[in-house]
């Protein structure tokens, strides 16, 4: 059994992004320039809107945060968005999930020019990446294809199930699993799935992001398979200093054993989200995708 280690992938790719940042700026190139808007106090959206600060700082990123109060209407987001859009200082931007509830998170996924939705939730770049064509790819499910990628996990043929369907990591990872170049079988679970025991265990590869800690037991588990965790669950504990730890979908003393390979939480996944939003930055800066 192996245990892919996210922090070390995530580093070499973060090594990588650096060198080239680097060799762009000495040939007389402007660094990449990433723009998070942040509206509200959320204390995990703050959180994670430092980390991508921090990690933008490590390759030669240019960051700035915009930070806007809970009470921000939706005509004073889409506004702001406007400027970001017209702003040619800027290379790409998202705006941190969850919005208030007075917001429309779709309008204002929508109004976001899709040359700078280094996200990629824009309609026109999931679209895009259905259709085979260059897009800006979701950062969770390009994360874990990153991490198949270093670790050399055959896919080809292999039967993938996909635990959860949302937008932002499901669904996109059982379309990009299914397309050429990655070829698997893919089988696509949702709350709704009769029988979901007996699906999952017939996965050679599982991809678990459904958002229930520790949903994922030994006895759903194919001997030999792969499993990757994306679940982030944080529960109270009175062992760490913080009084809360992480927990993921999958029980993982139980599972590991029977693994081929298996991402732990924390460390596995979780480290490729930002590092994904890294290269679709560059990839903007770089007019890769929609050339400038
Ligand atoms: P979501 O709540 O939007 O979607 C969850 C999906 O799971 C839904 O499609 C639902 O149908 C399915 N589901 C719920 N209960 C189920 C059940 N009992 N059986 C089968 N399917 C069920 O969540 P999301 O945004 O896709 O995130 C999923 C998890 O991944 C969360 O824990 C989230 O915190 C985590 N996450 C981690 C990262 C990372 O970087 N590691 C990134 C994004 C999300």
């Amino acid at each position: 059994m192996t245990i892919i280690d996210g922090k070390e992938v995530a580093a070499a790719m973060k090594r990588s992004i650096a060198e080239e940042v680097a060799r762009m700026v000495a040939d007389g190139a402007k660094a990449p320039h990433l723009v998070a808007i942040l509206v509200g106090e959320d204390g995990a959206s703050q959180t994670y809107v430092g980390h991508k600060e921090k990690c933008c700082n490590e390759v030669g990123f240019r960051s700035t945060v915009v930070r806007l109060p809970g009470e921000t209407t939706e005509a004073e987001l889409l506004e702001r968005i406007a400027g970001l859009n017209a702003d040619p200082d800027v290379d790409g931007f998202i705006v941190q999930l969850p919005l208030p509830g007075h917001i429309s998170e779709q309008k204002v996924i929508e109004a976001i020019d899709p040359r700078k939705d280094v996200d990629g939730f824009h309609p026109v770049n999931t679209g895009r990446m259905i259709s085979g064509l260059p897009s800006y790819l979701p950062a969770t499910p390009d994360g874990i294809l990153s991490l198949l990628r270093y670790y050399g996990i055959e896919t080809a043929g292999k039967h993938c199930v996909v635990i959860g369907r949302s937008n932002i990591v499901g669904r996109p990872m059982a379309n990009l699993l299914s397309q050429k170049g990655w070829d698997c079988t893919v089988t696509v679970c949702h709350s709704r799935t009769a029988n979901l025991r007996e699906v999952v265990a017939s996965g050679d590869i599982v991809v678990a992001a459904l958002g229930k800690a520790e949903f994922v037991t030994a006895d759903m588990v194919k001997e030999g398979a792969v499993v990757i965790d994306v679940g982030i669950t944080r529960v109270p504990s009175d062992k760490t200093k913080s009084g809360w730890k992480l927990l993921g979908d999958v029980k993982y003393d139980d599972v590991a054993p029977r693994c081929s390979y298996i991402t732990p939480v924390p460390g596995g996944v979780g480290p490729m989200t930002i590092v994904s939003l890294m290269q679709n930055t560059l990839k903007a800066a770089k007019g890769e995708i929609y050339p400038k």
